[in-house]
């Protein structure tokens, strides 16, 4: 495989294959456990609790949960194949070296990772086995297309979309791969139990409603998704309050899911079907973007915007974080990630809009707000998603392009029922109010049981207003960029 992340190594010698599982957390469709297989080589399955990722820059309850129970259920299903998980925690470059060492394997089958720490870390760990004389092979399995075969005429990356999904479109994709019958184990493998909670950092998600873990759970969450949602996705996939979309994130993320399954079971015509296939191919695009560019990790990807004049209020990041913007679209959807570790994409580009846009507050602080509670949280979807809000990014909405939050409640939320649905204080405001409820008259309001001021708060920026000083502060940044 290109790419020169990590020493290659291809499976040399008898020894033993260890599959070290990372953000792959599945038996089915995996090429490294398949080509392991294929090898007939005994396989020791590996999972490590880095304490890098758990207490690092991006922690995060409910993914560190969800990644647990994810882990324990693909014991149970390594067990019921013969073989079981070792679990190991600590530095990966020290316990996967040891563990290799400890079953005699001669080579370690990741699958490929390509966010910056996972590539040093596998650079590291790479290292530390070949001084063992253990060789090291990364496999495809995160993406549907690895970023070296997406390029344009000249060889580079794509920063655009529309051209990139093109050049993905025309490629193949690799066949989808069965789930092993069996999986042959060493006899002395120790297999273990991921660590308790607290011993990980957080001692319980903090979200309320998350969906459940491990991959047996995200194939009936596939498979409920093609028979029911996935033909009418094009029109559902806007309307906040229809459950139109597939809810697969953060089994994608987490690898209970491959990509290229996902997309096989989404072939076909139809505008629903066609749709889908293009959101999974800005998953694979954002990858390739933090691939190429890690930058994008610590500043814009458009240097223009990287002295933009952001104002930063504490004040309003607060009220935005808790949802009491007086904006109920934008306050609904906080609500709706803290409580289900997720929120709706329409919401997630209303909410970072709103907070890069009329509250003038960097993109990174909202990057890492959604990156606290998000069981999907992916640094590059994430990332990617938040710097097109602020209009920052590579293929970013233009500055001048301001979400109105109330026209977005209303085309998005007609009825008010996503709204109503996150704010219980709204609940009885009639349906012309009900994305603008300060227009309310007071009798309305004491009628309803919504005062504003007092139930529900004023909107802490008037929009027209806040919408001419963004405009203001963009241009003069992207005019100072241009000089
Ligand atoms: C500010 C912002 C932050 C975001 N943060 C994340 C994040 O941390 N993790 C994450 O997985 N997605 C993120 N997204 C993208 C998108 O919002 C979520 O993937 C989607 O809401 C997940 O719900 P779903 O599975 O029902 O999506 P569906 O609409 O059913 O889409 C299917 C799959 O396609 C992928 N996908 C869809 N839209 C995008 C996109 N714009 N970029 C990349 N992949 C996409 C996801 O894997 C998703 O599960 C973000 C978007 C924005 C605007």
């Amino acid at each position: 495989m290109a790419g020169g992340d990590a020493q290659h190594d291809d499976g040399r010698g008898t020894g033993p294959i260890v599959i070290w599982f990372r953000r792959d957390l599945r038996l089915h469709d995996h090429p490294a456990l398949t080509a392991a297989l294929a090898a007939g080589r005994l396989v020791a399955p590996l999972f490590v609790f880095d304490e890098a990722l758990l207490r690092g820059r991006w922690p995060a309850p409910n993914r560190v949960w969800f990644m647990r129970e994810s882990v324990r259920a693909l014991g149970e299903g390594l067990r019921e194949r013969g073989g079981g998980l070792a679990i190991r925690v600590g530095q990966p470059e020290v316990v996967v070296a040891e563990f290799a060492a400890e079953v005699g394997a001669s080579t370690v089958y990741v699958t490929r990772d390509y966010a910056p720490y996972a590539r040093g870390r596998d650079r590291r760990v790479a290292a530390a086995l070949a001084g063992r004389g253990i060789g090291f092979a990364a496999k495809r399995g995160l993406l549907v297309h690895e970023p070296e075969g997406i390029v344009s005429a000249e060889g580079q990356g794509y920063t655009v979309f529309s051209p990139y999904r093109r050049c993905w479109e025309l490629r193949r994709p690799r066949a989808v791969l069965p789930a092993p019958g069996t999986i042959p184990t060493p006899p002395r493998l120790r297999v273990g139990t991921p660590p308790a909670l607290d011993a990980l950092g957080p001692t319980a998600p903090t979200a309320r409603e998350i969906p459940e873990p491990g991959e047996a759970a995200a194939r009936s969450r596939l498979d409920a998704w093609v028979a029911d949602g996935l033909a009418d996705y094009d029109e559902a996939r806007d309307q906040l309050a229809d459950d139109g979309t597939s809810r697969l994130s953060q089994d994608l993320h987490w690898g209970l899911l491959s990509p290229v399954e996902v997309l096989a079971r989404a072939g076909g015509g139809g505008a629903g079907r066609a749709t889908f296939r293009s959101e999974l191919c800005w998953r694979d695009f954002y990858t390739q973007i933090l691939f190429h560019h890690p930058r994008v990790t610590r500043e814009p990807f458009n240097a223009a915007y990287a002295r933009l004049d952001w104002r930063n209020d504490p004040d309003h990041l607060t009220a935005w974080r808790e949802g009491r913007t007086g904006y109920p679209i934008v306050d609904a959807a906080m609500r709706q990630m803290v409580t289900l570790g997720w929120m709706h994409n329409r919401a997630r580009m209303i909410t970072a809009s709103f907070l890069t846009k009329h509250l003038l507050t960097h993109y990174a602080v909202g990057e890492e707000h959604f990156m606290a509670h998000l069981t999907d949280g992916d640094l590059a979807a994430n990332n990617g998603g938040w710097q097109w809000a602020a209009s920052v990014g590579t293929d970013a909405q233009p500055y001048f392009r301001i979400f109105n939050p109330t026209l977005q409640g209303q085309r998005h939320d007609p009825a008010g029922d996503y709204v109503r649905r996150w704010l219980p204080e709204l609940a009885r405001v009639p349906t012309r109010y009900i994305h603008e409820p300060w227009t309310m008259p007071e009798e309305v309001q004491r009628e309803v049981g919504c005062v504003i001021g007092a139930d529900y708060p004023a909107p802490i920026v008037e929009h027209a207003e806040a919408r001419r000083l963004a405009l203001d502060v963009f241009k003069r940044a992207a005019d100072v960029g241009r000089e």
